[in-house]
Formats: structure tokens, sequence, C-alpha cells
């Protein structure tokens, strides 16, 4: 479809591929984590970029987003990092995804599944170790249940976990590592094989070496976004995502002026204001008052409500003409707003803001390297 609107979200590629390799420890596997279309950034092309720039696994939490991965073709092996819920065993199984199993129920259901289907079927068990959010609890259940696993005739490639808080707190990440471990160990005990053993999110594999196990497990250090704690800025991470639009109108308005809906800003001084086409639908949070947007290379503050479509932008006596570029994330001369930064004004994380960024917004893919 033609695009008139100037608003877009270019997504740099060599970005991605840059960020994995540097993350990607030596000892260990690196499954990149591509749910939510990638974190907002394109679960397709990320996902290829992340494989060309040394990941070896993908890891989605949908049945849907996996078989999305399969239908562009992507061959490389895809952990659900969910169940299966009840009905998708079948397809998810045909389309060989590799799922996650941590209750009776999702056993049962997948082992009906991979019996019907007439060939072995590899799962990951998932471990509650703390987080408490999906995973077998107690993880002290893990040998019972893994041979429960091996017995409902499906092998075993992995046990994992997942963090609760590991960009902050090291020791509650460390016991829920430690608790972890033993469950794997009493399990290996039991005479079990567990395969490949991972826990680390972003922030674990940054911070925290002794939790790269196997695999490590990284979402928001592959695109450049901010695990937490200004981590990605620390580590050398780029930001894959930069969010463009350009100035639609500009009015000079006189002192007392007030702008948007419910005037809620109003003009101290005359000043040149700028209409900027994008807005709440369009993922731009309708709580980010105080926040920046780029033109010309400065700040400007964004004026008034958020509205649905459009923004206005507070320009001062600062020469700005229809057309020009407004970068609302991203860099323009020599200033910077990061995801992390409008997600601070938002009361958000990076993570949310790249997510919300609605489909009404074309993902356009760039390359920074070797561009000339
Ligand atoms: C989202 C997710 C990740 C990636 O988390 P980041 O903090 O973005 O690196 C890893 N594992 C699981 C289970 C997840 O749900």
């Amino acid at each position: 479809m033609t695009r008139y609107r100037p608003t877009v979200v270019e997504i740099d590629l060599d970005a991605v591929r840059h960020n994995v390799g540097l993350i990607k420890p030596e000892e260990a596997e690196l499954m990149a984590v591509v749910k939510a279309d990638g974190y907002g950034h394109g679960a397709v092309p990320v996902a290829r970029a992340t494989l060309e720039g040394g990941a070896s696994r993908l890891g989605v939490a949908l049945v849907e987003e996996g078989l999305a991965l399969r239908e562009a073709g992507i061959a490389a092996p895809i952990l659900v990092m969910t169940e299966c819920p009840p009905g998708s065993e079948k397809e998810a199984l045909e389309a060989g995804l590799t799922p996650s199993v941590y209750s009776h129920g999702g056993l049962e259901g997948l082992a009906e599944a991979a019996h019907a289907a007439a060939r072995p079927v590899a799962v990951h068990l998932k471990l509650d170790t703390g987080m408490h959010r999906v995973g077998l609890w107690p993880p002290e259940d893990a040998a019972v249940f893994a041979r429960r696993i091996l017995d409902a005739g499906l092998e075993l490639e992995g046990v994992w976990t997942h963090f609760a808080d590991s960009e902050r707190d090291d020791e509650g990440t460390l016991r829920q590592l430690a608790s972890f471990r033993s469950a794997v160990d009493a399990l290996t005990a039991a005479g079990v094989r567990p395969g490949l053993l991972h826990a680390a999110n972003s922030g674990a594999t940054i911070r925290l070496p002794e939790t790269r196990l196997d695999l490590v497990r990284p979402g928001a250090a592959v695109y450049g976004l901010d695990p937490g704690e200004g981590l990605a800025e620390r580590s050398g991470l780029r930001p894959a995502l930069a969010w463009l639009s350009a100035v639609a109108m500009v009015k000079r308005l006189p002192a007392g002026e007030r702008l948007s809906y419910g005037g809620r800003y109003e003009l101290g001084r005359a000043s040149t204001v700028a209409t900027v086409p994008v807005g709440y639908d369009d993922g731009y949070p309708r709580t980010a008052e105080g926040a920046e947007v780029l033109i010309g290379g400065a700040r400007r503050p964004v004026a008034g409500t958020i509205t649905m479509d459009q923004i206005l932008v507070d320009c001062g006596d600062a020469d700005v003409t229809p057309g020009d570029e407004v970068v609302l994330i991203g860099a323009q001369g020599d200033e910077r707003i990061t995801a992390d930064e409008l997600a601070d004004r938002a009361g958000t994380i990076a993570r949310a803001i790249a997510t919300g960024i609605g489909t009404r917004v074309p993902r356009e893919y760039v390359s920074t390297e070797g561009s000339g």
C-alpha cells in the first residue's frame, strides 16, 4: 500500500546482528526471544537477523507466533515458552515447534498429539523457581514430572526457568538459580538427562555470567532496548528502532493561547507550534506528558494532550517548516531520544513502548553498516 503519512518505524538489522554478537557468550547458545512481533520490530526480519548474528534458536510466547515464523520459511528450532493451548498441539508439532510443558493437563494433551503424530517429540520442562507466572511448582517436583514426560513417550530436550528481577536483584536471582540447580540435580540423580539448561533473560545474560548455563534467552538486549537500570547503554548495545515522522503544519501563536484537548497547555510567550501526525493510536503514550521530540537537531517539548492521531510540539522561536523531520525515538544531530526515555516520561518500560507501536505505523528495514 502506498504510504502517504510520513510516520514510520525504521529497524536497523545491523544493530540486531551487532547486539546478538555482543551478548552471545562463547560457551553458551543464544535463543533470541522474538515474541510480540519481535518486540514490535517485526518478528520475521528480526528473527533472520538474529540467526545471522549468531543466535541458534528462537523463542516465542504463542503457538501462533511460532507458526508465523515457519510460514515465513524459518527453519531454526523454535521454543514456545508457554504450554500449547488445548487444540493447538497437533499444528504446533506438525510445524516442528518445540513445546514447553509444566502441568499435568498440558503434558497429557501434548502426549496424545505426539502419539498420534507417531514421531519423536522433544519438549522443554519449565520450572517455576519464584516468579510464579507459569512453570512447574514446586520445582522439587521436577524429577517426578520429568519421569512422566519420558513415560509419555516424549523426549526431554531442555529444562528451564525464568527470573523475576535479574536487572536489579542479584540475590533473588541467584536464589532462583540455586533452586533451579537443585531441582536439576535431583532430576539427574533420578537418572533423567535434563538436556539444555537455560534461565537467563537480558538482565541475567549481561550481569550474571553464572546464570548463562547452556543457553541464554535474551529479548530486550537483542533490540538494544534497555532491560532496566541503563544496562543497554552501559554494555554497548545499539538501539535497533527509530521512530520518525515529519512536521505536518506550523502555526505562530500569541502568548496565552491554549493547546490541544482540554486546553491544558498555555503558551507563556508567543511561540511556533508544530503539528506532528502521530498519536496514541500509533502507540505514542497518552501519558507521556513532558516528553520531548527532536526537530532541527534540538529537543522540543510535546505540548498539551496527546490525541489519537496527532501531537503538538512547542518549538519556541525555532525556524520550523512543514516536512521537517521529527524524531520520536532515535538520533538527530547530536541528540538522541531512547525508547527508555520516552518510557520514563510515560511511566512504563522500553519494551512496552516498542511493543505498543501500532500496526498503523509501517516498519521499514535499513542497514547502517556498509551503506557508505
Ligand atoms: C520475554 C521473555 C524473555 C526475554 O526477556 P528480556 O528481559 O526481554 O530479555 C526470556 N524468557 C521468557 C520466558 C520470556 O517470557
